[in-house]
C-alpha cells in the first residue's frame, strides 16, 4: 500500500512550507489541486478499449483533475473512438502506426504517406505523432519532408519520440517545422535537454515519464531539472503516457505525481506547465470547468 504522493506533498508542506522554485514567489503548495491539467501524452491503444471504455477514460481524468489531452493511439482509431465520446476534452493526433507498421518500421511502410494524408483529411488532428526514431537515417530525408509538408500544410505539429540527433536534424529539413520532443528525450541528460532547447527557441516538450528525474529522492527538484523548468517554461507540458494498461491502472498517481512537482514552482510557472502553455499551443479554452463534460 502506497500513500498517494499527493498526501505526501500536502503533509510536507504543512510540516516545511515551501518557497518556488527560484526562489522569488511563494510555491504553488496545495493550491496545485485547483489547477486544470493537459494531458499531453495520452494513448487509447487497442489493448486498452476492452478493459476502458471510452466513458471509463473521461472518468479517470475527471477523478485527476485532467481536463484536456492531447491523444494519439495505436491504431488511430482509438484516438477516434475517445476525440468522438467527449470532443471538448480531446485533442487528436494522428499516430502513424497501424497494421504492420509499428515503431521502428513506419517510416519504410508502403502507403504512409497516403494513409497519413487520408486520416488527416478525415479528421481535425492537431499533430502527427507521438512517432518513433530510434536511430537517425538520413536515407530517409525525402520521406520526413514529406511529412513535414503533410504538417506544415496544416500548421499542426510533430510529435517526436527521439534523442536529440533527429530533433536536429528534423529542423535542418525545415527551421519552421512546429515540434513537441515527447518526454524531453526520455534518456537524454539534463545538460542535453537545456542545450537543445536553448538551440531551438520553438521546440515545445512534454514531460511525461520524466517525474522521477524531475524530483529527487526526498521529493526536491532536481537543480538542473528547475533550470530547465525555469528557462523553459513558456515550452513545457505534462503528461502520463499511457502506453500500456498499467498506465491506466496507475493513472490518478502519475497525474498525482506531476502534481507535486508542479506543486514547487511558483503558481505563474505552475499554471503554464499544467495547462497555459497548451491554451496557447492547441487554442483551446482549458478550465476545471470541463471536468464532468464531454
Ligand atoms: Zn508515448
Amino acid at each position: 500500500m502506497t500513500i498517494r504522493p499527493l498526501v505526501a506533498l500536502i503533509v510536507s508542506l504543512l510540516v516545511n512550507g515551501q518557497t518556488s522554485a527560484g526562489g522569488q514567489d511563494h510555491a504553488t503548495g496545495a493550491a496545485v489541486q485547483d489547477l486544470p491539467i493537459f494531458d499531453a501524452h495520452i494513448h487509447y491503444k487497442q489493448p486498452a478499449w476492452s478493459a476502458y471504455s471510452v466513458e471509463s477514460i473521461i472518468e479517470l481524468m475527471d477523478k485527476s483533475g485532467v481536463a484536456m489531452g492531447l491523444v494519439s493511439s495505436t491504431p488511430d482509431e482509438g484516438t477516434i473512438r475517445l476525440w468522438e465520446h467527449a470532443p471538448n476534452r480531446i485533442v487528436p493526433e494522428l499516430r502513424p502506426y497501424h497494421g504492420a507498421a509499428g515503431s521502428s518500421n513506419w517510416m519504410k511502410s508502403s502507403g504512409m504517406r497516403e494513409y497519413l494524408e487520408q486520416r488527416l483529411d478525415s479528421y481535425p488532428h492537431q499533430g502527427i505523432g507521438e512517432f518513433h526514431i530510434h536511430q537517425l537515417n538520413t536515407d530517409d530525408e525525402v520521406f520526413f519532408r514529406e511529412i513535414i509538408s503533410l504538417a506544415n500544410a496544416r500548421d499542426i505539429y510533430l510529435h517526436v519520440h527521439s534523442g536529440t540527433e533527429p530533433i536536429r536534424w528534423l529542423y535542418s529539413l525545415d527551421p519552421t517545422v512546429k515540434m513537441i520532443w515527447a518526454h524531453a528525450g526520455l534518456s537524454t541528460s539534463a545538460e542535453d535537454v537545456y542545450e537543445l532547447m536553448s538551440d531551438y527557441p520553438e521546440l515545445v516538450a512534454d514531460t511525461s515519464l520524466r517525474e522521477r528525474d524531475i524530483l529527487d529522492d526526498s521529493e526536491n527538484l532536481n537543480p538542473e531539472w528547475e533550470k530547465i523548468i525555469n528557462a523553459f517554461s513558456n515550452r513545457l507540458l505534462v503528461g502520463s503516457d499511457t502506453w500500456v494498461n498499467s498506465q491506466w491502472d496507475n493513472y490518478e498517481n502519475i497525474i498525482d505525481s506531476n502534481r507535486v512537482w508542479l506543486s514547487l514552482l511558483s503558481r505563474d510557472t505552475a499554471e503554464k506547465i499544467a495547462y497555459k502553455n497548451a491554451e496557447r499551443l492547441f487554442k483551446r479554452e482549458i478550465s476545471m470547468d470541463l471536468i464532468g463534460q464531454k
